[in-house]
């Protein structure tokens, strides 16, 4: 049998996420693991999408996506960000970001070719780039002294040899909580030039950025709209992660190439979903606004929390997530730190070293999850304050 697994998948070939959550119920545990709200998206947005049931949306919707979701997905780029796509041609909704991510690997990439991507990063793009057969070539992120993790972008010249087919980029960025800066797009974009790359670029979070810092998108920048694929979803803009609603947006020519993919992989899902995130995208920004305020005041509740309790928490402009050192704790193995946590403190986590092809490199780091309502937050607080009198011991 054909194996992904990569370090997010030791054990009985499912993902870190899937494993942390069944531990989470196993225990009771606060899961503050796998990264889905716990309250729902806009009022408006579920009504919309109870009235399309009730309206007979229930059939297949076109292969491209229903035109009002993709109209709307195109005014969102270009009054948000500059980016005019034209809906007819150059926008496909997708069963979330996964599908999107991997029918573009699977589009674009051949045999041997390789894929460019910032170390830590998200589960599925290895798995992506595996079914592709192509090879990953990772460029390191590290934290500076203020807890932000960057990369070198000597470095990332440094990755490109002549099998490098794309850079897959991934801003607001999971699991470190960098929101990647402008000169560190230009460095990006810089290589994608020299060396006639494409780049997908994963926005699921691009919404979701704290203390004024502003999510760009790489498309934005000269030249790189018709070379870059845009990705995103409504899953983390409107608190539906079971939606699964997805969108890629780019020139015609790499469009054209991942529907040729997508049309097999699911060809289309979700008709009464992808109305109701029209809806939402046209009419819900203040409800999006006003998330991402609630959002900034719960990491830093939970960042409060995790000093408290002897951890030392990293920086984070955007996302849901908040990393943690455990090493202050006077451990080192977040793999095992997060099998005994939720069993031990009542408290579930994730090993960032999931996220590195090698878990090594990210060993002593944890992520937490922080949306989640204040008061599920308070009571992890309370159970983590236990690791200062009794530290939890790792179990294999
Ligand atoms: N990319 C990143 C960075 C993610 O954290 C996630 C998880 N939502 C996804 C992609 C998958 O998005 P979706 O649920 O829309 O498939
Ligand atoms: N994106 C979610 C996270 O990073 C996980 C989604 C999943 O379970 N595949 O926590």
């Amino acid at each position: 049998m054909r194996s992904l697994s990569t370090a997010s998948a030791p054990s009985g070939g499912t993902t870190i996420f899937t494993e942390m959550t069944a531990l989470a119920h196993r225990t009771g545990a606060v899961n503050l693991g796998q990264g889905f709200p716990d309250t729902d998206g806009p009022p408006a947005m579920l009504e919309a999408a109870r009235a399309a049931i009730a309206a007979g949306a229930n059939q297949y919707p076109p292969l491209d996506g229903v035109p009002e979701l993709r109209t709307a997905i195109a005014t969102q780029r270009s009054l948000r960000y500059g980016t005019p796509y034209d809906p007819d041609t150059e926008i496909m909704v997708t069963t979330g970001a996964t599908e999107a991510l991997t029918a573009a690997l699977l589009a674009l990439c051949e045999p041997d070719d390789e894929v460019i991507v910032l170390e830590p990063y998200y589960d599925s793009y290895a798995a992506g780039v595996a079914l592709a057969r192509a090879r990953l070539r990772t460029v390191p992120m590290r934290p500076d002294s203020t807890g932000r993790f960057r990369f070198d972008p000597a470095d990332l010249s440094a990755a490109i040899t002549p099998r490098s087919r794309l850079v897959l980029v991934n801003s607001p960025h999971n699991p470190t909580g960098t929101v990647l800066s402008l000169q560190e797009l230009a460095a990006i974009a810089d290589c994608c030039h020299r060396a006639d790359l494409i780049a997908v670029t994963d926005e699921v979070y691009e919404y979701l950025t704290y203390d004024g810092v502003t999510h760009i998108p790489l498309a934005s920048l000269p030249g790189m709209r018709d070379r870059t694929l845009t990705i995103s979803s409504a899953g983390k803009t409107f608190s539906a992660t079971g939606w699964k609603v997805g969108w890629v947006c780019g020139p015609a020519r790499l469009i054209k190439a991942v529907r040729q993919v997508k049309q097999y992989l699911t060809f289309a899902s979700g008709t009464a979903f992808q109305h109701a995130v029209a809806l939402a995208l046209r009419t819900q920004q203040h409800w999006v606004a006003d998330l991402a305020r609630q959002l900034q005041t719960r990491r830093n509740q939970l960042r409060a929390s995790l000093t408290a309790a002897g951890l030392s928490p990293f920086a984070c402009q955007g996302t849901y997530f908040l990393q943690a050192d455990i090493r202050p704790l006077g451990l080192t193995d977040g793999f095992r730190f997060c099998r005994s946590l939720p069993g031990q403190v009542g408290v579930a986590a994730i090993p960032s070293a999931a996220f590195y092809r090698d878990p090594e490199a990210g060993l002593p780091f944890i992520r937490f999850a922080f949306c989640k309502r204040p008061e599920v937050l308070d009571e992890a607080a309370r159970r983590l304050t236990s690791l200062r009198s009794t530290p939890c011991q790792e179990v294999e």
